[in-house]
């Protein structure tokens, strides 16, 4: 390749370090200049949380790679505290201002990759300029806050957004006796998955202390005289005091140098890129949260403001600006991943919701199982919502909540997605194990097998959620379970355990539209059978049984417990 081929890199954590190395190891000759505006390059902004939380320490163990490493071992020129200001793409040279000694000059390139990230949203709200409302992004975000809960002052903090941060945010906060309130402005926590899917993790928010304020956003902050925020205004008309306001609204791409390049943005903000993360203008590449990614499955650009889309981006474009030739960027499902106390949700590609929106004919399934074998001890139920197309069976979307397991899943599932795989696929995975880790039939297997009868003919869902005042509902639950736990919002149904059915179908009328109900779709499943066997028209197995309606029902705020 070139010898002294320069290469100019903006932006030095996740897709610029891994840009700016991987560059390196393609091409021993390059000039490879790294240029970050703040302090620190290469930390882990993902363990932020963690550490503020004291589960990660030292906070040395933040900083992953340092500018001395970057030089001595792979030689790569890096400026901190410099910030790139313009890019003259006609000189092929970025303007630079060092915001140390307050120079100004210009730095010429062969190969400009931009890796600026993305800033946190903060609403024009009165109030929210006040020097105790913060956001977390970055090393100097974070001393602020870890001062400020250690502070004696620092007891109550309100998190506003539920979202993956804001959720990482209230458990570590609360394990340090920090009181909070989260605010939503949804009616769910965790918004990007299904109410009925993060019900479990605002129990347990609920159960460890923090307030859920959900269904209402940020009005403004109230500040004292001193000009520091006392407390939150909600736009429900609640005031909630606090010590410290803590933003988690999502992100927004910093594109400000390319637009004024003319680089062309797509249609989401971010800065528009090819496969091999090259702008509209060929020499200069873009990747991580500033950029919008092809989305799996569906290959639309859609930002993505995650740690390993950025990761594997920059080390493509760093390889392809090194050389001239990188493999191209696959596409990006979003999987990602939360735990809350006990409880852990993730998600991975589309919901129904977004998928409907795309155009796409999507059902979904929604099984619950043990993540291990039962009889083997300390077996949790996972609860796996899997989102498909119809006819094909493609797999669209997975969405996975439990205590234990779901990180394998979840990843099996976005596996299957990469591969533009079906449920089918899923359904003929061969997949690990042995009782302390899954069970000869993976919780993923019968997610499969419920959409492959689906797609089959051999059997048919109502959602959690359906209104069911139209069918003829058969609860095949026990007595004493229907008892524990009547299904909720079906007050006309008729209990009859799996056991009786057929000896009892004359009580039910063949002809009426029926749906099935056990505890999680199961035994509804062997009804759903007998009865199309016996010559019933239209039956339906209510996904996820009535476990999962019950945590439907109390998402939307049918149901007491919120
Ligand atoms: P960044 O890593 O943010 O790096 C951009 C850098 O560019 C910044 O340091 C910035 O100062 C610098 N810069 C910007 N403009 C200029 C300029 N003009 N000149 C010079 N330098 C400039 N993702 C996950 O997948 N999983 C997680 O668990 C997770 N947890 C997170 C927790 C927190 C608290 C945060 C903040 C993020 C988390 N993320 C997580 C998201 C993940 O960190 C980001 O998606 C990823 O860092 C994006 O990489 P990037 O290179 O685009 O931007």
């Amino acid at each position: 390749m070139s010898t002294g081929l320069r290469i100019v890199i903006v932006g030095g954590v996740a897709g610029g370090a891994s840009a700016a190395t991987r560059a390196r190891r393609m091409n021993e000759d390059a000039e490879i200049t790294l240029i970050e505006k703040d302090e620190h390059i290469s930390f882990a902004n993902c363990g932020l949380p963690y550490y503020l939380g004291g589960e990660i320490a030292p906070r040395e163990k933040l900083l992953v790679a340092t500018p001395e490493l970057l030089q001595k071992r792979f030689r790569i020129r890096v400026l901190t505290r410099t910030e790139v200001v313009g890019i003259d793409r006609e000189a092929r040279a970025v303007a630079i201002h060092d915001r140390r000694t307050d120079e100004r000059g210009l730095l010429p390139y062969d190969r400009l990759i931009l890796a600026p990230g993305a800033v946190p949203i903060r609403p024009p709200l009165p109030g929210i300029d006040a020097p105790n409302v913060l956001a977390l992004r970055n090393l100097a975000d974070t001393d602020r806050i870890h001062a400020k809960i250690h502070a004696a002052a620092g007891r109550r903090v309100a998190v506003v957004g539920a979202g993956y941060i804001g959720l990482e945010m209230a458990e570590q906060l609360t394990g340090q006796g920090v009181g909070v309130d989260l605010i939503e402005l949804q009616p769910q926590v965790l918004p990007p998955v299904d109410p009925e899917m993060a019900e479990p993790l605002a129990q347990a928010l609920r159960d460890k202390g923090v307030r859920l304020h959900l269904g209402t956003g940020l009005e403004s902050v109230e500040v004292d005289a001193a000009g520091r925020a006392v407390a939150v205004i909600l736009s429900n008309g609640e005031r909630v005091p606090t010590d410290l306001v803590i933003l988690g609204m999502g992100v927004r791409p910093l594109v400000d140098l390319a637009r004024r390049a003319e680089l062309q943005l797509g249609p989401q903000g971010g800065i528009a890129v090819n496969r091999s993360l090259q702008t509209s203008d060929p020499l200069i590449y873009a990747v991580g949260d500033a950029i919008e990614y092809p989305q799996g499955p569906t290959g639309g650009p859609q930002r993505m403001a995650l740690a390993g889309p950025a990761n594997r981006a920059g080390r493509l474009a760093g390889e392809h600006a090194a050389t001239g030739n990188a493999a191209p960027m696959g596409a990006v499902s979003g999987t990602a991943i939360v735990r809350v106390f006990d409880w852990t949700a993730a998600g991975t590609g589309l919901s129904v919701r977004a998928a409907h929106k795309l155009g796409l004919a999507a059902r979904s399934v929604t099984i619950v199982a043990n993540h291990h074998a039962g009889y083997f001890p300390g077996a949790h139920p996972l609860t796996i919502k899997l989102a498909y197309e119809e006819p094909t069976g493609r797999i669209l979307g997975g969405q996975v909540v439990g205590q234990e397991g779901v990180d394998k899943r979840i990843d099996v599932i976005a596996t299957v997605i990469a591969f533009r795989g079906t449920v089918r696929n899923l359904a003929d995975l061969d997949l690990s194990y042995a009782p302390p880790f899954g069970s000869a039939k993976d919780p993923l297997h019968l997610a499969a097998f419920a959409a492959v009868n689906h797609l089959n003919g051999l059997e048919d869902f109502v959602d959690a959620d359906a209104d069911l005042a139209r069918y003829q509902v058969v609860d095949v639950r026990s007595a004493a379970e229907v008892a524990a736990r009547p299904l909720a919002g079906a007050p006309q149904a008729i209990n009859i355990p799996l056991d009786d059915l057929r000896d009892r179908l004359g009580e039910l009328n063949a002809a009426e539209p029926t749906v099935v109900s056990c505890a999680v779709g199961q035994r509804g499943h062997a009804a759903s059978r007998i009865l199309r066997q016996k010559g019933f028209r239209q039956v339906f197995n209510l996904s996820g049984g009535a476990t999962i309606r019950q945590r439907a029902m109390q998402a939307a705020g049918k149901l007491p417990g919120r």
